[in-house]
């Protein structure tokens, strides 16, 4: 490809480029960021400026940029073959071998890979799975699937409906029929004042409600992110997912976890069903199945559903790219390093703790009403009152502006509202995330510089 320089490639980005999730007019008129290259924590823009990229890509760069490994697998899968599909009663060494690694990093029963492109495909695969699945027990009627608000799982329209986010089902009449939802376990925002705890079983027992109101024999599954990540890393009471499984479990209801953020790694442990001592039915991964080098997902089926499917006939259900061989190879390169490396095991006993306790300093701020975070997860949420934790009117828009600030000081930090996110590569030093937290403090020092001033005005 010729080089081009920034004003080039933004002018043939506002030309003819639909971005995802951004509105284009604005866009076009400002002119995209234009990033040019990485290596390990680290962006350089078109400008040459270095920025540490505390959001890995969108959740999925665990390994950090550049990782020669896992170049290699690509570069020689694609000699071997670098393509060939698994219908028609074929296979290849690198779905195999990847579905049997995987199947020894699960936890408990799920012994069985459905590999899809992407998180959200593995969500209708999920939903296509599970109303199967119930049809083969002779209970068609099995078909509501519930979820949260709030919940993020994907923007295909099975994802999109499962998903809680209603920007997103106000466009075109969103959700699907037979998927509802009850309210997400985020204490600072919707529990202040409340004992954490009670709060996570008052939002779990939503869920009994919920099938109690649809009667028990139309629900098929609930879904749910073990931890909110687009949401805004909302991190549930201890006390809200043991009674998610027990309630799922006196209903006969699937439980199906979401772990296209939270799997490999990020939450210090391969998997967060782990953390939580879940113990689900189907488990969704993709993002760092490959650190985001190349597109995978998959879905891991339980030893039940597993059954249900094997002797169910032909499943009317699959992608071109189910279990590319060059993503696979990627994600079993990735899974090498990760073992060799103990990346899992770092973020557990030493980068995790460290971050965590590094980025609870933020908390002294006067902008900051609460810090929190599991692994190489975290969030702070911006208030305008620190004593009564009120947030900023919607207009002054304090999250986006904080996040301007944070680019400014060369650190990609994310906004959702008010709520600042980060999910850094896993691979990040101390060092990095000493200049994190410095970065992300300057950040919102001009923060409150900023929304002073507007409120003077
Ligand atoms: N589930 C979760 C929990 C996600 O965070 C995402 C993506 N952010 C998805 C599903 C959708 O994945 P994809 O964008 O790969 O379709």
């Amino acid at each position: 490809m010729p080089e081009l320089n920034k004003g080039a490639v933004q002018r043939l980005d506002a030309a003819h480029h639909l971005h995802p999730f951004t509105d284009s007019r604005a866009l076009r008129q400002k002119g995209a960021r234009v990033i040019e290259r990485g290596e390990g924590v680290y962006l350089w823009d078109a400008a040459g400026r270095r920025i540490l990229d505390g959001m890995a890509g969108l959740w999925c760069v665990n390994l950090g940029y550049g990782r020669q490994e896992l170049i290699e697998a690509a570069h020689a899968q694609l000699q071997q073959l670098p393509y060939y599909n698994l219908f028609f009663q074929t296979t290849h060494p690198p779905a195999a071998t990847l579905a049997a690694t995987l199947a020894g990093l699960l936890p408990g029963e799920l012994q069985q890979l459905f590999f899809t492109g992407s998180g959200s495909e593995c969500n209708d695969t999920v939903v296509r799975m599970v109303r199967h699945f119930w049809a083969q027990q002779g209970r068609p009627e099995r078909r509501v699937i519930i979820s949260r608000h709030n919940a993020y799982h994907g923007s295909t329209l099975a994802g999109a409906s499962l998903g809680g986010m209603a920007p997103m089902h106000a466009q075109g009449g969103l959700p699907l029929p037979d998927m509802v939802h009850i309210d997400q376990p985020y204490h600072f925002g919707e529990g202040q004042g409340t004992d954490p705890d009670e709060f996570g079983l008052a939002r779990a027992r939503q869920l009994e409600q919920k099938i109690l109101e649809l009667g028990p024999e139309r629900v098929a599954a609930f879904i749910g992110e073990p931890v909110q990540g687009a949401g805004g890393v909302i991190i549930p009471p201890a006390s809200y997912w043991p009674e998610i499984q027990r309630i799922c479990r006196k209903y006969d209801i699937l439980l199906v976890v979401d772990e296209v953020i939270c799997g490999f790694g990020r939450t210090g442990h391969w998997f967060a069903s782990e953390y939580y001592g879940l113990q689900p039915d189907l488990l969704c991964m993709a993002k760092g199945i490959t650190s985001g080098y190349i597109p995978l997902g998959a879905v891991a089926v339980g030893a039940r559903v597993a059954e249900g499917l094997i002797d169910g006939g032909e499943f009317f259900h699959g992608f071109t790219w189910s279990g590319h061989p060059v993503a696979c190879a990627v994600a079993q390169a990735c899974i090498e390093v990760m073992k060799q490396e103990h990346i899992v095991e770092r973020v557990h006993d030493d980068i995790g703790p460290y971050l965590q306790r590094r980025w609870a300093s933020l908390g002294d701020h006067p902008l900051v009403g609460e810090t929190r975070g599991l692994g190489l997860l975290a969030a702070l949420e911006l208030v305008a009152d620190k004593t009564t934790l009120a947030r900023f009117p919607e207009a002054a828009g304090a999250g986006l502006v904080c996040r301007e600030h944070c680019f400014e000081q060369g650190l990609v930090m994310r906004a959702v509202g008010d709520t600042m996110i980060i999910s850094p590569p896993l691979v990040i030093s101390r060092e990095q995330v000493d200049e994190l937290v410095d970065k992300a403090r300057r950040a919102l020092d001009l923060t409150l510089h900023t929304l002073s001033n507007q409120q003077g005005k």
